[in-house]
């Protein structure tokens, strides 16, 4: 449960990670009160449990209150297996759930490269990666083994039929073959989706306990999109497509959900009626890295808002559905991404910024601009690729009519952090006229990352005689205090729920292009201005225009070192 914490908040703070106390008790909370560490009972199974949102193949009502098993035996083939996203986050996320005994015990792990590697070079890869990737106090010889044991590599060009025989004889080759879940990751570029998934085909590997995990980008545009959909549709049914958006499967994301619906005391709140607006914010402080080729011709707008903030959008606004599992959350998101008010080319002009980072000081560092990142990527006369989106979207529905939505994402911000942050009105009337300090505004933050959590920020008065001071205090829902297990990586827990097939926490297909539907016309207009990104020193919250789409509107970004 949350402690209330007098630590003084200023009246537009928005930190909420990092709390550093650590008494669960619902009690009011001094921070220099040594700690008290609180039994992890009663809600930390509701929160911590991997089945919280489980639901069985079945997808019937009575059904999906229950989580569906894990298989006994799984085969996960990861196209790309020698890839970044292999080697960072899902081979360190299979040998965590296998360190937590999660992994169906039958698993075998095939990575596919065209890299010429046998079984033992790919183990050294993968050890090398691990030790790399893994939290040093988490790793355990054993289980590294245990996992390196079950790897396999196969050296396969997907535009090149030759040597995929080999897939097919590894796949049918184990005990309990025709009840082995196969999981196929699409973990390379998205040309290759459609030639790997024919293969399999061909293979007669795409059959009923196949699944097939894709990775964003799920096309350019909306057109693009139907393509890389179409490709995997012609062989895998919706049904066995998991499109993984790794923000969904964040703790502080699905904990929204239950603080939503498994509670009474914000749905009466939850509207226009007492909501003054949402903010939405996924600032990284890194610049493009080594991924310039790929972001310059994506941008900001289609690697972090189209998909990670539309879905967190959808979370905030969505009604109740009849039970959390299956189809009715991807139902009731796809209402939203409907609802969401289509921008005019005018509209685009005034509701939305786009910025590029120039050269700054990053944690007091100095860092390049971008196009100085993009080294060899930099088009001729420079990229108008935006780093930086800023926009205000409106859900047109009885809930959420008037409400602004304001969403912002950028690269070389000054500080790396993921947050909603809901604010409510003012209180109508003013209550204590002889007392002094602010009345804020309620508002709820959830830290989507670091340091997951929740934090509701209210006005108390100040302990004392005499008259009475007002002071924003805060009641926080800190991960990590509050509860004693530790919170997996997203991707553990969305891999294990592909192997369970539950595609809850999953886009589907007209929810990802409802969502390019509604940024087409942004990216169209953009593409059709003369006007350059705005741009901003690396290490700020981004450009001035930014700003003022807030102040415009008499509000005001909530940054998390206020
Ligand atoms: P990467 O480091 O470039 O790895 C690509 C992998 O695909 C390598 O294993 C590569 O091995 C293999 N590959 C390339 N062409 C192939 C072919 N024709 N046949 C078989 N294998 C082939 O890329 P990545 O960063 O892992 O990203 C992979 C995909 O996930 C991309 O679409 C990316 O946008 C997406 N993604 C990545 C991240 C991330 O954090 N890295 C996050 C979200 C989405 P060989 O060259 O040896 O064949």
């Amino acid at each position: 449960m949350a402690h209330i914490s007098q630590t003084p908040v200023p009246p537009t703070s928005g930190v909420v990670g990092g709390s550093t106390s650590s008494d669960p008790a619902a009690t009011v909370h001094v921070p220099a009160r040594p700690a008290t560490p609180a039994p992890a009972s009663g809600t930390s199974a509701a929160f911590g449990s991997s089945a919280a949102f489980g639901a069985p193949a079945t997808g019937t009502a009575a059904g999906a209150r229950g989580a569906a098993k894990l298989p006994t035996s799984c085969d996960f083939t990861v196209f790309g297996g020698t890839g970044d996203l292999a080697m960072r986050k899902l081979l360190p996320a299979l040998y965590s759930r296998d360190l937590e005994g999660h992994l169906p015990a039958d698993t075998r792990i095939i990575g596919v490269s065209r890299s010429e590697l046998d079984d033992d070079g790919y183990r050294a890869e993968v050890r090398a990666a691990l030790h790399r990737f893994v939290e040093p106090e988490r790793l355990d010889e054993t289980v590294v083994e245990r996992l390196l044991g079950r790897l396999h590599h196969l050296c396969l060009d997907a535009h090149d039929p030759e040597g995929w025989h080999l897939l097919h004889a590894l796949l049918k080759d184990r005990p309990h073959e025709e009840e082995t879940i196969r999981v196929f990751y699409l973990a390379v570029a998205p040309v290759i989706f459609g030639p790997t998934c024919n293969r399999l085909a061909d293979l007669g590997l795409a059959d009923e306990r196949a699944r097939v995990v894709m990775e964003k980008p799920i096309g350019h545009d909306l057109e693009s999109s139907r393509e890389v959909n179409d490709a995997v549709g012609d062989v895998f049914d919706e049904k066995q497509i998991f499109r993984i958006d790794h923000y969904l499967g964040k703790e502080s994301v699905q904990n929204l959900l239950v603080t939503r619906f498994a509670n009474t005391f914000l749905e009466p709140l939850w509207s226009s009626r007492w909501v003054d607006h949402v903010q939405i914010t996924a600032a990284e402080t890194v610049g493009v890295g080594t991924r310039g080729g790929y972001y310059d011709h994506a941008g900001a707008m289609r690697d972090m808002l189209q998909n990670h903030l539309l879905q967190l959008l959808c979370l905030v606004a969505m009604e109740p559905p009849t039970f959390v599992g299956r189809e009715n959350v991807r139902d009731e998101k796809l209402k939203v991404l409907q609802a969401l008010r289509p921008l005019t080319p005018a509209d685009v002009d005034r509701l939305t910024v786009r910025g590029q980072y120039g050269a700054g000081l990053v944690d007091g560092a100095p860092a390049a601009g971008y196009n100085e990142d993009l080294g060899e990527h930099v088009p001729e006369g420079g990229s108008r690729t935006e780093t930086f989106v800023a926009l205000r979207a409106e859900v047109q529905n009885w809930r959420w009519a008037g409400v602004p939505f304001y969403l912002r994402t950028g690269k070389r911000m000054s500080t790396r952090y993921s947050e909603i942050v809901v604010v409510f009105k003012q209180p109508p009337h003013e209550m204590f006229p002889h007392a002094t300090g602010p009345v804020v505004g309620n508002r709820l933050h959830i830290r989507v990352q670091p340091d997951e959590g929740m934090q509701l920020l209210v006005t108390a008065k100040e302990p004392g005689p005499g008259g009475i001071r007002l002071r924003p205090v805060s009641l926080d829902l800190s991960y990590a205090t509050t509860f004693a297990e530790r919170s997996p990586d997203a991707y553990e827990r969305l891999l294990m729920d592909v192997v369970r097939g539950d595609p809850t926490l999953f886009m589907r297909r007209d929810e990802v292009e409802a969502a390019w539907t509604w940024v087409a016309p942004i990216l169209e207009t953009w593409a059709a201005s003369h006007e350059a990104p705005k741009r901003y020193p690396a290490g700020t919250s981004g450009p001035y225009a930014s700003a003022a789409l807030l102040e415009r509107d008499g509000r005001s970004w909530q940054e998390p070192d206020q």
